[in-house]
């Protein structure tokens, strides 16, 4: 087994670990007091009477009061906040349990996987009974029995392929609880092309890293990416297909008590990001397990960085991902001149045939989602040849088939260019999932 090195271990740490001492960020952090007495609680915390009303008396029959006694704290925030969690696993089940136990309004999870048994030693929800139910749903379940005011809106799959951008652009805040460089860098393009913050952990063994990323002035994800990381994305890419197996980098031990840490500051820099106060944006935080070394560095800023594209404001249609390709044209032609062409985010296989003799199958699957043995002739055993499409014509003979079927999601925005400029439109037939979910979320936990 080949050890993918953790991300957090490229910075040269001793150095970094140096340069806070002299860092403004620590100079300019004002002294911590603490309170002894609980019941002092009952006297308004706020010297100058600012804040909500009902801080101003301790109502115990409030599940928030405790949190209401924080000068800052605004529960009314929390409660209109919506937030998307990807991955419900060691970090994600941790995010969760935080998100439920601090009645978060409105709460999107996606995962792809099932619960199994290695799973149950660091996933808070998860329980023995849980083997091969939706990790999503599983763990939404559970984070609604912490706090049923929290509407958790659990989806079974991919973030690549089955979340659409409309979603990205909808929250006001992505936490990444991802296991792997694929994923990561495709939520940091998603996320500023819609201009949302998004906060990334990664753990390994007793390690981790908290990175927060605020578009578009912040460093992002990928201009932090080294050429390490970069060789191993295009190590997947030598094949023209990617099997999920070989996308996945999740196999790394972790242990119970990093994830919660890790997942615990995820959560308290977008509870800062919700209350709009200051977070230390394109740079991480890292923990050294072993000696109990935190310390902070600041990302690099990349002005060619190929993820600082921003879309400006989708035109919303009454169109879902379900309509034909014609249709969107249909719409795109009342404000573009043509001619017009469909941009796809993901490379679709349209199908695959073999060099040698004369099979061929049709596949209408993007790339990521096609695995490599689906492309093996079965009469010669040859590899077959991919055919991939990644733009959509006026012209085109796919025109009648649905959006879905060339690998478009629901309430995506999706773009169009036109002779002179681009129209950016978005899926809003499919807005009803905002409420119910997309993708597989039929399954029930
Ligand atoms: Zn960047
Ligand atoms: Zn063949």
């Amino acid at each position: 087994m080949v050890a993918v090195p953790f991300e957090g271990w490229d910075y040269p740490w001793p150095q970094a670990a140096r340069s806070l001492k002299s860092s403004p960020l620590m100079e300019e952090t004002p002294p911590l007091t603490f309170l002894d007495d609980e019941d002092t609680s009952s006297s308004n915390p706020l010297p100058d009477g600012e804040g909500d009303t009902d801080t101003l008396f301790i109502d115990d029959q409030d599940r928030y009061s405790r949190l209401r006694l924080i000068s800052w704290w605004r529960q009314e925030r929390l409660a209109a906040a919506k937030v998307l969690v990807v991955g419900a696993g060691a970090l994600g089940n941790e995010v969760l349990k935080n998100l439920a136990l601090l009645g978060m309004g409105t709460v999107y999870v996606i995962d792809l996987d099932n619960v199994e048994p290695s799973n149950l030693s660091r996933s808070v929800l998860f329980r023995g009974e849980d083997g091969g139910k939706s990790k999503a749903h599983v763990a939404a379940f559970r984070a609604r029995e912490i706090n049923p005011d929290v509407c958790i809106i659990p989806m079974r799959g991919d973030v690549i392929t089955n979340l659409g951008l409309g979603l990205f652009a909808e929250v006001d805040v992505v936490i990444g609880c991802l296991d792997n460089r694929e994923a990561r860098l495709w939520v940091n393009r998603q996320c500023w092309k819609t201009g949302t913050p998004w906060v990334d952990a990664g753990i390994q063994e007793i390690q981790g890293v908290v990175k927060v990323f605020v578009p578009p002035d912040s460093a992002c994800y990928e201009c932090a990416m080294t050429s390490r990381d970069y060789q191993l994305l295009n190590l997947r890419y030598s094949c023209p297909l990617l099997r999920r197996e070989q996308i996945l980098e999740g196999k790394v031990p972790t242990a119970p008590t990093i994830a919660s840490m890790m997942a615990a500051l995820e959560v308290q820099e977008a509870l800062k990001l919700i209350h709009d106060m200051p977070v230390a944006a394109g740079s991480a935080l890292i923990f050294n397990g072993i000696t109990n070394q935190f310390y902070h560095t600041k990302l690099p800023f990349r002005e060619d960085c190929l993820s600082h594209e921003h879309y400006p404001e989708p035109v919303e249609l009454d169109l879902g991902h379900q309509q034909p390709i014609s249709a969107l044209f249909e719409h795109a032609r009342r404000t573009l001149a043509g001619p017009l062409t469909l941009t796809l985010d993901r490379d679709l296989v349209t199908h695959i045939e073999c060099p040698r003799c004369d099979w061929r199958i049709d596949v209408f699957r993007p790339r990521t989602r096609v695995a490599e043995s689906e492309a093996t002739c079965p009469n010669c055993k040859a590899p077959g040849r991919p055919e991939m499409v990644s733009s959509i014509d006026e012209d085109s003979p796919l025109l009648e088939q649905s959006l879905a079927s060339i690998g478009i999601p629901p309430f995506d925005i999706v773009r169009i260019d036109g002779a002179e400029e681009s129209g950016f439109f978005l899926l809003g037939a499919d807005r009803e999932g905002l409420s119910t979910g997309w993708a597989s979320s039929r399954d029930t936990a």
